[in-house]
């Protein structure tokens, strides 16, 4: 490889994508907000093993924060991202600003109804307005041939397959397993918010979902049941406020009475200031 291309503006990023193109290369786009984990070096991962073209945008997305929201905090680091994109193998990568992203602001918002009013949307509204919008705005910029989401943040995966679909993006949505660290929390770029103690109380949330998991998996159907366990394992590390601990189909998103087949468990709580999501996808054979 020769180096690697950074672009802030649209038409050099499109020219850069035109070019991989000409040489027949096939585009994969990993999109992400930047101050990059193992996380998201896992989606560049994934794409470089079956795209090719590995692309990572690097956009903390203003329209996606609710107004008290950490919009002005979120950790930035973009010496260190560029380093890490590199080591990790991608060829380009697409730094817009706001200004270049949202010139004069914007009019047109995507809104995927449904997947976005429940969980997450419920406790953030618009955010999931704001997700849409900006993927569809980067995929129509790249117009990469796979794009790959992390399923740490499951509703947003659901919420761009759904949208591609819906809209005939003709872009393939490749879903990537959740990267933990050793005592199961999941990578995040906010873990690096939280105070020494909330870090370690935090580990409840997968605690809670292996609890969910385990109950399932030993032949439980109650999802309140489920519920139950889950919320007693999750309050036991003292989550200063519980978002969600939710039983829900993975495709609808809607709350099940009785697990079936397959079921996404998944929830968002705060510790100290500091909100943090999980999730666990558990199938069981129907037998059961
Ligand atoms: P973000 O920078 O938080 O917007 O995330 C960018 C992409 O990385 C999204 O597709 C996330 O789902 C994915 N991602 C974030 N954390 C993880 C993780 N711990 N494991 C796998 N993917 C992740």
């Amino acid at each position: 490889m020769v180096g690697m291309e950074v672009c802030r503006d649209i038409a050099s990023m499109r020219r850069v994508v035109q070019a991989a193109r000409g040489l027949g290369r096939r585009i994969g786009f990993v999109p992400t907000m930047g101050a990059l984990h193992r996380g998201h070096i896992s989606l560049i991962e994934a794409a470089q093993r079956d795209a090719g073209f590995v692309l990572v945008s690097i956009f903390v997305n203003p329209t996606q924060f609710g107004p008290n929201e950490d919009y002005g905090r979120y950790p930035r680091d973009e010496r260190g991202d560029l380093e890490k994109c590199r080591a990790a193998g991608a060829e380009a990568v697409f730094l817009p600003g706001v200004e270049e992203m949202y010139p004069g602001g914007a009019r047109t918002t995507i809104h995927v109804s449904g997947l976005s009013e429940t969980l997450c949307g419920r406790h953030r509204p618009g955010h999931f307005d704001g997700v849409a919008t900006v993927v569809a705005k980067l995929f129509n910029i790249v117009r990469p041939d796979v794009a790959y989401f992390g399923r740490k943040d499951a509703q947003q995966l659901a919420i761009v397959r759904r949208m591609a679909r819906d809209l005939d993006m003709g872009i393939e949505i490749v879903g990537c397993p959740i990267v933990r660290e050793p005592d199961g929390l999941a990578m995040s770029s906010r873990n690096a918010y939280l105070a020494p103690e909330d870090r370690e109380r935090a580990t409840s949330i997968h605690g809670a979902l292996l609890e969910g998991r385990r109950r399932i998996l030993s032949g439980e159907c109650d999802a309140t049941s489920v519920r139950g366990a889950m919320m007693r394992v999750l309050s036991a590390g003292r989550p200063s406020t519980i978002d969600y601990v939710s039983v829900v189909d993975p495709e609808t998103l809607a709350e099940v009475e009785r697990v079936g087949g397959a079921v996404l468990l998944a929830i968002a709580a705060h510790f100290g200031t500091t909100r943090l999501i999980d999730n666990e996808l558990v199938e069981r054979a129907e037998s059961q």
